[in-house]
């Protein structure tokens, strides 16, 4: 009998994940077992080939559990057909049994597959090759939502303005607050002296901005450099702030 290969739909599988997750981690991926996994598991698919492991990597987008998941439910819906079943944090699931169809349960193999998910893959399927993960990578890769400041406006940053605090922030805020004096939206107000420095000028101007600008009672305006208002201002004047 000749020696098990790959099945060339679990290379497949693994070779499309890469190909559309190029830098994901590979450390866990396997399609043939290894001695140690044959000891562990002597019956298992990957003796004859039929299976293949993938490797959970989140920060690339291979989140073996969501990936798991994703291709247990395209297995219940009857558009995966090469699927005998599915191993993943802990859980098996299968078209095997009626009463359990493409539904979780406990596995309680050695290896419960918390850093990979195994997929074993039909004998008699084991040469069809067409696309596995279509459709589940059209988003990009999640990444680190990027800072919402794709001009490079000044970052205004709420620690330097506070009452009497002298820096580049408030002299950026003083001039928005100018130019709103300058459009006549501030009535009442004095152009402020832009000296960096936030003082009762700027302090005053700024209680102005909230009751002129966004309708606040005066009560309620006492010209402190809330998210809010420097939202509005940021706006309008080309900065963002961050609180
Ligand atoms: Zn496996």
């Amino acid at each position: 009998m000749a020696a098990p290969t790959a099945a060339p739909a679990a290379r497949a599988a693994l070779d499309q994940l890469t190909k559309l997750r190029p830098h994901r981690s590979r450390v866990s991926d396997g399609i043939m077992s290894s001695d140690a996994h044959k000891k562990l598991n002597p019956t298992s698919d990957h003796d004859k080939g039929d299976a293949f492991d993938g490797t959970n990597d989140p920060s690339e987008g291979v989140d073996s559990s969501d990936l798991a998941e994703w291709l247990r439910q395209r297995c219940r819906l009857g558009l995966e057909k090469r699927v005998k079943y599915i191993i993943s944090d802990g859980r098996i699931a299968s078209g095997t049994y009626k009463t359990s169809f493409w539904t979780w349960r406990k596995y309680d193999g050695v290896n419960g597959h918390f850093h990979h998910f195994h997929v074993s893959i039909w004998h008699s399927r084991r040469n069809q090759t067409q696309a596995w993960w279509t459709g589940y990578f059209t988003l990009p890769t999640p990444k680190p939502a990027a800072a919402p400041n794709p001009k490079g406006l000044p970052v205004l940053e709420a620690h330097n303005l506070g009452l009497r605090a002298k820096n580049g922030d408030v002299l950026i805020l003083q001039k928005a607050l100018n130019a709103e004096v300058k459009e006549g939206r501030l009535r009442g107000v004095d152009p402020l002296k832009q000296d960096a420095i936030f003082g009762v000028a700027t302090q005053r101007a700024l209680s102005q901005f909230q009751q002129q600008v966004q309708g606040w009672r005066a009560v309620k305006s006492p010209g402190l450099p809330v998210a809010s208002t420097m939202t509005v201002l940021g706006k309008r004047r080309g900065f963002i702030f961050k609180a």
